[in-house]
């Protein structure tokens, strides 16, 4: 059983922890039964969720969440990008704020973990501490960032917090512009508005976030706590390829100037390149549309959704012209139209180092194995890190699975990850 937990979880009483001075750990069985109440909204016949932002069910989760923090006795609170909010105040006069997040959204076909396991979790951190009576020297505010996952512009609620969403952005966002307004319009938001939900960074103490690895390494090595030291960045081009369409019976092949086929070209061109020249860097084509499309006419038009990450930016900067320069020169050989649209670029984030280490603590202060790794995937604390302390935890992901049904981790598993959370916010609050 390698992915036990501390034998015996602590539940830590107002005297228990002056006595062993120790944070208010908790045994997860009242998340477990939030987590489940989650997990049915939005649930698909697979076993997983399907909560595109601002979808019915989306807004479903997000008012189950406001609803449980204030039946508990939490403050509430939903900013102009749509975030919803739980607070734990401070005694402390002009107290900053430490924010823990992460998304109550969800990929087409998701699992149940992605993002909700760490909204959930925050929501315990507070409970732990509220029903402790912890004096800490900073507020809690356990959020729920809008559309994270970019059904239409992807991180939007963490970078409009943060300051760095831009007018510009919303132009060309990952779901198109119309989907985006209707959207806005769905959730009662104005765009206008979207970046007045900044927070000055001097008010904020830090940033923690739980969440699943989605990835196999943790389980692989047996560790039970990963802590993130960097999260890739990424960019995304929409690219557009124009040939000629015609009849598919009566078009000569040595006459054609297939869309569909140069679209083939691109994607294998671009794979080649990446494994050969950037090992340690992922790219992938994850649409790819053929007009008119049907049997029996040739593509006139193929419309790709590119994209590649890297730990770091120097390394971006140089996949994007191998890559462009390569799709330029296979257009032009073949007497294709090009357009290359780009739609978002992400920093690499690092974590802060002090972080890292107070995650480590708590881990190893509650006999819990750690690793130091990067993610592979893009989260809300990558919108942190360039502006307070931000750390994130994760827990093991049974196979590697994640935007998937199948997603699953163990629940003595996502325990310890609680645990590690609220053992990091106490280390922090020592810190402070
Ligand atoms: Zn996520």
């Amino acid at each position: 059983m390698l992915m036990s937990g501390p034998a015996k979880p602590l539940l830590a009483a107002d005297s228990d922890r002056e006595r062993t001075n120790r944070p208010p750990w908790v045994d997860g069985d009242r998340m477990r039964e939030d987590f489940e109440a989650l997990a049915r909204i939005g649930s698909t016949p697979e076993g997983g969720i399907g909560r595109p932002t601002f979808s019915d069910a989306h807004f479903a989760a997000r008012t189950w969440f406001l609803a449980r923090a204030e039946a508990a006795g939490l403050d509430t609170r939903v900013d102009a990008a749509g975030n919803h909010s739980a607070v734990l105040p401070t005694r402390r006069r002009d107290a900053r704020v430490l924010v823990l997040g992460s998304h109550l959204d969800s990929v087409p076909g998701g699992g149940r973990y992605d993002g909700t396991l760490g909204v959930v979790a925050a929501l315990h951190v507070l409970l732990a501490f509220k029903q402790a009576g912890t004096d800490l020297p900073f507020a809690l505010e356990a959020i729920d960032f809008t559309d994270e996952e970019g059904t239409l512009v992807g991180l939007l609620g963490s970078e409009a917090f943060v300051g760095t969403l831009t007018v510009k952005s919303l132009q060309t966002p990952r779901g198109g512009r119309d989907a985006l307004m209707a959207g806005l319009r769905r959730a009662g938001l104005r765009e206008e508005r979207l970046l007045d939900a900044r927070r000055d960074p001097r008010s904020l103490a830090g940033y923690l976030e739980l969440h699943i690895e989605q990835g196999p390494r943790l389980e692989r090595e047996g560790v039970q706590i990963g802590v993130v030291t960097t999260i890739v960045g990424s960019r995304s081009f929409r690219i557009v390829l124009r040939g000629r369409g015609g009849h598919a019976g009566t078009m000569p092949m040595d006459a054609r100037r297939d869309a569909a086929v140069a679209a083939a070209r691109v994607i294998l061109r671009a794979q080649e390149i990446v494994i050969s020249d950037f090992p340690s860097a992922v790219i992938t084509v994850g649409d790819v549309r053929l007009e008119p499309g049907a049997f029996n006419v040739v593509p006139g038009v193929a419309r790709l959704a590119l994209e590649f990450r890297s730990q770091d930016d120097g390394e971006l900067d140089a996949i994007e012209s191998a890559v462009l320069a390569r799709i330029r020169a296979e257009a032009e050989a073949h007497g294709i139209g090009l357009e290359v649209i780009p739609v978002a670029r992400w920093q690499p984030s690092r974590l802060d180092p002090g972080v890292c280490d107070a995650i480590e603590r708590s881990a190893v202060g509650l006999g819990l194995t750690t690793k130091r790794l990067p993610s592979g995937a893009g989260h809300d604390a990558q919108s942190f890190a360039p502006v307070t302390p931000t750390g994130m935890i994760f827990v093991p992901s049974v196979g590697g699975v994640s935007h998937d049904p199948r997603e699953y981790t163990a629940w003595g598993d996502v325990v310890n990850g609680l645990n590690v959370l609220i053992g990091t916010v106490d280390e922090l609050a020592r810190a402070d």
